[in-house]
């Protein structure tokens, strides 16, 4: 079968016996109203301008594919390169460094370049309510409220049956090639919707594997927020607790707060941690952490090169007599550091309007990360850095610190997203503090611009 095939294609169900079966036979099966007009944000060639709003219209679905009308959508950093028509780090000239201003992108995967000049619908995330379901579909039915996860989760791969959702293989179903079209253009050109999402639209078409139901009275904005990327990376990583356990009374220390790592203090706080370190250069992004549950801030570019030591100090715990539970503050074979270390930088994009931090390939503050990490502890990392990192090797191979890479922190989307709504639901996850920026459909490329500059913690477009 294609790879394309692979989404798009699919028998109908066999004949249906039994009460379970009988459920799942789609009394809900409905197409979308053929020709379905809705907005969207098209992007399309290269350079500031290639995202245009756009009438649409849908094109029929079928198979596993779903319809929703969106309500809520994250404007995450990741994809702010894409929307804005902005280099991409690592691959055209680094923002501040010394390439010549017009250097041509190097580098660039064949694949991003045909996605460049493909029709499409940025976005990797939203929320919205179920439209129409293509005959295969059983995970929803149309009008529940969903979250469009920007990890899919099929549950039968081998990654899904080895615990590894976030790793799930339908990820990597998204290419060029994997891309269907979901709606035409006024003079017919072809839409296609980015990772299967599209979320910078009135309506998303995705598949079933992206789609968790969630059943929940909370606003547009808020769930939107709590099921963003970002936010369910943050809760992934301390809360999911599927690639390492934060530990009752340990020491958390979040290196970046944005919206990913404002959300991992807050998982932080309610996996029961005592002591929160949050290090960013923005102070309205410190200030905005110690309300969502950090005990301890750090600004890096006042730490400079005493940041890791700092962390360590602050680490040390009430007593370093090693006969009575202490720890001492030894670099490497010590006991002081944070237990739990999540590293949430990346790369800047552009340069912030606001405190740039100390290093724009985000490689400073992921070394320092796995440093400030105690023997004997976890790092978890979530970010997009470029370039190469170098630690000491003996730290590295015998410093006891256990290094956890995933996607979405680790989370587990059908489990952990119901999870993750419940706590915004019963008020021990603050949404309304990250998502400082709402706009209408209207207003997403002046929203994307407050983000890029990191003027705002994250924004959320309604539709
Ligand atoms: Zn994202
Ligand atoms: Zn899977």
């Amino acid at each position: 079968m294609s790879r394309r095939g692979v989404l798009a294609g699919g028998v109908a169900l066999a004949a249906q016996s039994g009460a379970l079966l009988a459920q799942s036979t789609p009394a809900q099966s409905k197409p979308a109203a053929p020709g379905r007009k809705f907005r969207g944000w098209v992007s399309r060639g290269n350079g500031p301008g290639r995202t245009t709003l756009q009438d649409l219209t849908l094109r029929p679905i079928g198979g596993r594919q779903i319809v929703v009308r969106t309500e809520a959508t994250n404007l995450c950093y990741s994809n702010s390169s894409d929307v804005l028509g902005l280099p991409m780090p690592g691959f055209g000239p680094p923002p501040g460094g010394n390439n010549p201003k017009n250097a041509p992108p190097r580098n660039i995967p064949p694949a991003f370049l045909a996605m460049s000049r493909m029709a499409l619908i940025q976005g990797h995330g939203g929320v919205g309510i179920v439209e129409a379901v293509g005959p295969e579909v059983r995970r929803v039915q149309v009008g529940d409220r969903v979250c469009v996860s920007g990890t899919p989760q099929c549950g039968s791969c081998y990654q899904c049956l080895r615990g590894r959702a976030d790793m799930c293989q339908f990820l990597g179903r998204q290419g060029p090639s994997d891309l269907v079209p979901i709606a035409d253009m006024r003079d017919g050109t072809p839409v296609y919707a980015n990772s299967h999402i599209g979320g910078l639209a009135e309506l998303m078409v995705t598949f079933e594997e992206w789609v968790v139901p969630v059943f929940t009275q909370a606003s547009a904005v808020d769930l939107g927020m709590v099921c963003s990327c970002v936010a369910v990376a943050g809760l992934g990583c301390t809360a999911s607790q599927v690639l390492a356990e934060v530990e009752l009374g340990s020491t958390v220390a979040v290196v970046g707060c944005g919206p990913l790592g404002l959300s991992a203090i807050q998982g932080a706080r309610i996996a029961g941690a005592s002591r929160i370190i949050a290090i960013d250069p923005i102070r309205v992004r410190r200030e905005v952490a110690v309300k969502v549950g950090a005990t301890d801030v750090l600004d890096p570019n006042v730490e400079g090169d005493k940041l890791v030591e700092t962390v360590r100090k602050l680490s040390n715990g009430p007593t370093n007599r090693l006969w009575a539970g202490g720890r001492d503050s030894g670099e490497l074979l010590g006991g002081a550091g944070a237990d739990f270390v999540v590293e949430a930088v990346g790369a800047d994009r552009a340069k912030p309007k606001l405190e740039a931090g100390p290093d724009p390939t985000g490689i400073l503050p992921l070394e320092q990360a796995y440093m400030m990490c105690a023997p004997g502890g976890h790092i978890v990392t979530t970010s997009l850095p470029t370039g190469s990192i170098t630690l000491p090797a003996v730290v590295f191979t015998i410093g006891g610190r256990t290094h956890h890479a995933g996607q979405y922190g680790g989370a587990n989307p059908m489990r952990d997203i119901p999870r993750f709504v419940q706590l915004l639901d019963k008020g021990q996850f603050d949404a309304k503090s990250l998502a400082t920026t709402v706009v209408p459909i209207e207003g997403m490329l002046d929203a994307y611009q407050q983000v890029i500059e990191r003027t705002t913690i994250t924004a959320i477009m309604t539709a």
